[in-house]
């Protein structure tokens, strides 16, 4: 018997690799941090003596979520100014409220909130954008969640410094201070083509290239970013970004709801992924992301839930029904981004668009224990004939049971671990009286 950390034996098991597959009683093998095995239940009773046995007899476990998207520290802005075109809750709401709020208690406060809401949907590995990311990577280390965290790069001055020289200054201190933590990625993350000019855009493309390191950029968002691009530098804002050297497959292009033919030859050109958020994209009716004709040029695309001022929820469950329902609405054909490619788009492809599919996105042996376990017990849940297009088609983010990070376990039973439920409870308590006073 080969002595490991823990076996994790389940009802059913969707790896995502091999695709379409969904196994019955099967375990998965865990040792420090690592998928050892993934087989059934009776082998691995005999093959291993573990430290811990989880027996999970009603549950599905899946790899975990991978947000790609989102501003975390935005949940203490959850529900603030909604019902709003985009540019007049950006310029007349958000940005003020950020301006006179936003500082590294306000971002680590909120991150929490939204690693805390993230973990309880399933979500083990999130992509963000914010100011003060030295606050976030802090909140994400004390939390043991997986984060990619991009600093944000504007051609003008925020609350976190004073313009591009100081960002890029704070950025790469910062990603010094990570380039040996395996949880923690520090990119680069110009606001938008609108925010940044052409000096600062290629400097982030060189950098990102000697440093090999992603770009995660906010790209055709609305109708009106193309136009003004047409009217300013006689050319569409992805073909701009192309020119500057800015397009790559370290390159993660956020939204993307207007595209044409061109742009998708140029997405196929350069290899860069697109970050599909269809719940802000609809909140703020931005337009829609053509996500069936993207998958079927082989263009890989990934899920995000945008920050929760423009959603409400960080809730990726959710996100991927809207974004299968979506897919068929626009594309006008049902059989459009089926149950498991939809959940593939939620791992895999946020594990391919981020650059960490060797590492996490499936359940393979080798790869590192990120996974989550679905409790599919409940009555409105019955019958189950096709568990995949239970967790699409329903909702299921707040049946998500179990959750763990390179084998260390974050939620169990519902319980988070790692964040303190009650105290995090009473700091957005007095937040929310402040900015409401
Ligand atoms: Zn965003």
């Amino acid at each position: 018997m080969t002595p490991i950390d823990l076996l994790i034996n389940a009802r059913w098991i969707i790896p995502v690799v091999p695709e379409n597959r969904i196994l019955k009683d099967c375990a998965i093998a865990i040792h420090q941090g690592e998928i050892l095995a993934v087989l059934p239940q009776e082998e691995a009773a005999k093959r291993y003596s573990a430290t811990r046995v989880d027996y999970l007899h009603e549950h599905v476990l899946t790899p975990g979520l991978i947000n790609a998207h989102g501003h975390a520290a935005m949940t203490l802005l959850r529900g603030y100014a909604d019902d709003q075109p985009l540019n007049d809750w950006l310029n007349n709401h958000i940005w003020p409220a950020e301006k006179q709020w936003v500082d590294e208690q306000f971002v680590r406060d909120g991150t929490e909130l939204a690693i805390a809401e993230m973990i309880k949907s399933g979500t083990t590995c999130f992509a963000d954008m914010y100011f003060f990311p030295e606050q976030t990577a802090q909140a994400a280390l004390d939390a043991h969640i997986r984060s990619h965290i991009y600093f944000t790069i504007f051609d003008f001055p925020c609350a976190w410094g004073s313009g591009p020289e100081d960002y890029f200054t704070k950025g790469l201190a910062l990603h010094d201070t990570f380039r040996d933590n395996d949880l923690i990625n520090i990119g680069f993350g110009p606001h938008a083509p609108y925010t940044v000019g052409d000096e600062t855009l290629k400097k982030v493309a060189v950098l990102a290239q000697e440093m090999d390191t992603p770009i995660h950029i906010h790209l055709h968002e609305t109708a009106q970013e193309v136009e003004d691009s047409i009217q300013q530098y006689g050319m569409r804002p992805i073909q701009r970004l192309m020119d500057l050297g800015l397009l790559s497959p370290l390159t993660q292009c956020v939204h993307m709801t207007q595209i044409n033919d061109l742009d998708i030859a140029i997405l196929q050109q350069s290899g860069a992924h697109v970050i599909h958020c269809p719940e802000s994209n609809l909140k703020l009716a931005s337009g829609f992301c053509p996500v069936e004709t993207l998958l079927n040029a082989g263009i890989n695309v990934a899920l995000g839930t945008d920050g929760a001022a423009s959603n409400n929820d960080l809730d990726l469950f959710s996100e991927l029904k809207t974004a299968a329902l979506l897919a068929k609405a626009v594309s006008g054909n049902a059989a459009a981004l089926e149950a498991h490619t939809a959940l593939r788009m939620a791992t895999l492809n946020g594990a391919k668009a981020l650059g960490i599919d060797h590492l996490v996105g499936s359940l393979e042996t080798g790869k590192q224990a990120d996974i989550i376990a679905i409790h599919l017990g409940d009555l409105d849940l019955q019958p189950l004939y096709n568990i995949a297009s239970q967790l699409i088609y329903t909702h299921v983010g707040h049946r998500v049971s179990h959750a763990w990070v390179k084998g260390k376990c974050l939620m169990q039973n519902r319980e988070l671990l790692t964040i303190n439920e009650r105290e995090l409870k009473s700091k957005v308590r007095s937040w929310q009286e402040k900015i409401q006073n």
